[in-house]
């Protein structure tokens, strides 16, 4: 029994993109309940299981609470200056061998706005290198890339509350109810309001029973598939004309683009009947305002950034964006993955997600210190380096590198070469246990003030609800302690996150307006440059950010690697369930750990008949990359010859099986297509 709560306090749920608000109620230093916030904006009174129930994590017995240095014998405490001043010796050793760019650091989407802000500021201005990303590497970069090339914002273009105005939904690669629940949950209540909806996944998902149309694209095959529709969508006279006359460039070579991209021709390579990508389409087309709300399923592939291309031609070319109910929406599958990127933590975009040489000279007049004059690496290609001998040392704050990067052999390889790995969490992470030198303790988002970014553009605030436990630090304490230990204490002389984000505020004219006092009741979407702007709820109503105008793309396409043969004859698709999220740090240490017991192999019935395989029968899934031992289920839903798992358990570890390939623009794993081998184990 917990106990009455004695203390409430209002903050954001640090799970999903959805961002909800929640009250957290307090007793003895406790969690005691967390209860929905009726005003929140994006929830208005719903939490999903994971909000309300998977808090325990804080409290949980493993819990890291001093800082840890790796000795021949094991781990040891240490003092947080010993241990930043063990790091301070040896980055600043590393540096003066190879250079600056021998370093590498990793913001977190597990963190606020506030300390992603002071991760890439403390990696350029201190320790000299624009090697920083986030894992938004391997999940929406894709997403910004494709929104920002086409339209000029890498963010989404609605809010979640144009749900209830479209009256038309396009779901694509989305698990929504799953993954995004509170969303999910609303787009059910629109539907049953009336709304049509399409549903674009390679599973028949939950969501996909209530869809007008689910078209079911073999894995890999989501470009053939866009471009037919943007094919009948033309063919068939269904364009918004002017829309096109006055917002949109490049339409007479993309007509002769797509001419040959024929639902017939499409329908031959993923595998959806030509008649029902007719009929998504006259749908999206005719019966707007149509909103489109994407997921991972459109970016972890090879053709990621150029997938969400796609679907903004498909939203151009019919005017559904602009408006109320319309537009093209990334589902953010953690808390602040656009609150990461847009402070900064990519290599070639700084705050506020602008091109790092275009805005050079303002950042260095704001940061009174030079920048690095190297484009700097993603993660993806920090791996490579490190494999190379190239980058030396590694510091990852709220990631989980070894679990969650895919093909985990050559992850491990590229760890094992780093002389110094500085993993900044709450608990041992894989990474952690497995390689690294030096442990920080983190505060959990309950123990810390800030802010997050959600995936409508929503910046609100964090606050804490609890004392730090034991010895540890905020990340953004530990990042200004760091930086002292540097030797390098200004620009880090901050006494409170406020003082960061009014210095975000500062160099970031479109979150100028964004003052914690105005955030203080819902928090407000950005852009919003002074502090008497109401904040954006639909982005380009006038305007696309680039200019006045946008450009339809021609997108081609390239077909995955991975496809199957006589030795590999699956195909492997990799996400999440309900209760879990992502590697299982946190909801692991959950009572939600009971309704999700760990990974398991969802199979066609008839696949498993034919291996004769019975349910729980536990199977060896092998790619050429690896191998991982797990139970399989026969699943409804899905496609002979494709199987679906998740990436939940450290006992499954099923990036050892997940593959090299990655977008061709954003080098964003590809998760959802390898070739597998199934096996009894
Ligand atoms: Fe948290 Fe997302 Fe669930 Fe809301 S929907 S409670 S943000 S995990």
């Amino acid at each position: 029994d917990r106990g009455w709560p004695e203390a409430w306090t209002r903050t954001t749920c640090s799970y999903c993109g959805v961002g909800c608000e929640m009250d957290v109620g307090t007793r003895a230093g406790r969690i005691v309940t967390v209860r929905p916030s009726r005003e929140g904006p994006s929830n208005q009174g719903h939490l999903c299981s994971k909000g309300r129930y998977a808090f325990d994590f804080v409290t949980a017995p493993d819990r890291v609470t001093v800082p840890l240095l790796r000795e021949a014998g094991g781990w040891r405490r240490a003092s947080w200056d010993e241990a930043l001043g063990f790091i301070a010796r040896r980055l600043r050793s590393l540096r003066d061998a190879h250079g600056p760019d021998a370093v590498g650091m990793l913001g977190s989407a597990r963190a606020t706005n506030e300390e992603n802000y002071l991760a890439q500021k403390l990696a350029r201005v201190v320790l000299g290198t624009n090697n920083v990303d986030c894992c938004a590497r391997v999940c929406h970069a894709p997403s910004a890339a494709g929104l920002k090339q086409m339209l000029g914002t890498g963010a989404s273009t609605n809010s979640f509350e144009d749900v209830d105005h479209a009256r038309t939904l396009l779901v694509a690669g989305s698990n929504t109810t799953e993954c995004h629940p509170v969303v999910g949950a609303r787009i059910k209540q629109a539907v049953l309001r009336g709304a049509k909806l399409i549903v674009i996944d390679s599973r028949r998902t939950e969501l996909a029973r209530y869809a007008d149309v689910h078209l079911q694209p073999r894995a890999g095959t989501d470009v053939p598939l866009l471009n037919a529709l943007a094919h009948v969508v033309v063919a068939e006279g269904l364009c918004d004309e002017d829309f096109l006359r006055e917002r949109v460039d490049a339409l007479e070579d993309f007509r002769a683009f797509i001419h040959g991209w024929t639902p017939e021709h499409a329908a031959r390579l993923c595998g959806v009947d030509a008649d029902a990508l007719r009929h998504a389409a006259r749908l999206y087309a005719t019966h707007g305002p149509s909103m489109m709300v994407h997921g991972l399923g459109m970016t972890e592939h090879v053709q990621g950034t150029e997938t969400v291309m796609a679907l903004v031609n498909l939203a151009l070319l019919t005017g559904n964006l602009g408006g109320p109910g319309m537009g093209v929406n990334p589902m953010r599958g953690q808390n602040n993955v656009q609150g990461s990127a847009h402070m900064g933590c990519e290599p070639g975009q700084l705050t506020g997600y602008v091109p790092l040489e275009q805005h050079r000279a303002r950042f260095e007049a704001a940061w009174g210190a030079p920048l690095p004059s190297t484009p700097g690496l993603d993660l993806t290609r920090m791996m490579e380096a490190a494999r190379g001998g190239r980058l030396h040392a590694l510091w990852a704050i709220g990631y989980d590198v070894l679990l969650t990067n895919p093909d985990a052999n050559t992850t491990r390889e590229a760890l094992e070469r780093l002389e110094l790995l500085v993993v900044q969490d709450l608990f041992l992470n894989e990474t952690a246990r497995a390689l690294g030198h030096v442990f920080l303790p983190a505060c959990t988002s309950f123990e810390k003030d800030g802010t997050f970014m959600n995936g409508e553009r929503r910046v609100q605030r964090v606050r804490a609800s609890l004392p730090p436990t034991g010895d540890c630090l905020a990340d953004w304490e530990i990042l200004c302690r760091a930086a002292r230990a540097l030797g390098h204490p200004e620009g880090f002389a901050f006494q409170s996150p406020e003082e960061v984000w009014d210095e975000v505020r500062r160099v970031w004219p479109a979150g100028a307006g964004l003052s914690y006092a105005r955030l203080e009741h819902g928090g407000l979407q950005w852009p919003c440059p002074d502090e008497r702007h109401p904040g954006t709820r639909v982005l380009h109503t006038g305007a696309f950010a680039l200019g006045p105008r946008a450009a339809l793309r021609r997108v081609g396409y390239a077909p995955s690697p991975e496809a199957p043969t006589e030795a590999f004859p699956f195909v492997l698709m990799t996400g999440r369930r309900l209760y879990a999220f992502n590697a299982g740090t946190m909801t692991s240490r959950t009572p939600n750990a009971r309704l999700q017991p760990g990974d398991w192999l969802d199979m066609a019935a008839a696949d498993a008949e034919r291996l004769g395989l019975e349910d729980g029968a536990r199977v060896r899934v092998r790619s050429r990359y690896g191998e991982a031992v797990l139970p399989m289920r026969r699943a409804e839903g899905l496609r002979p010859g494709e199987l679906f798992t998740t990436f939940h358990t450290v006992e499954v570890f099923i990036n050892a099986v997940t593959g090299p390939h990655q977008d061709g623009y954003t080098h964003t794993p590809d998760y959802k297509v390898t070739a597998v081998r199934v096996e009894r184990a």
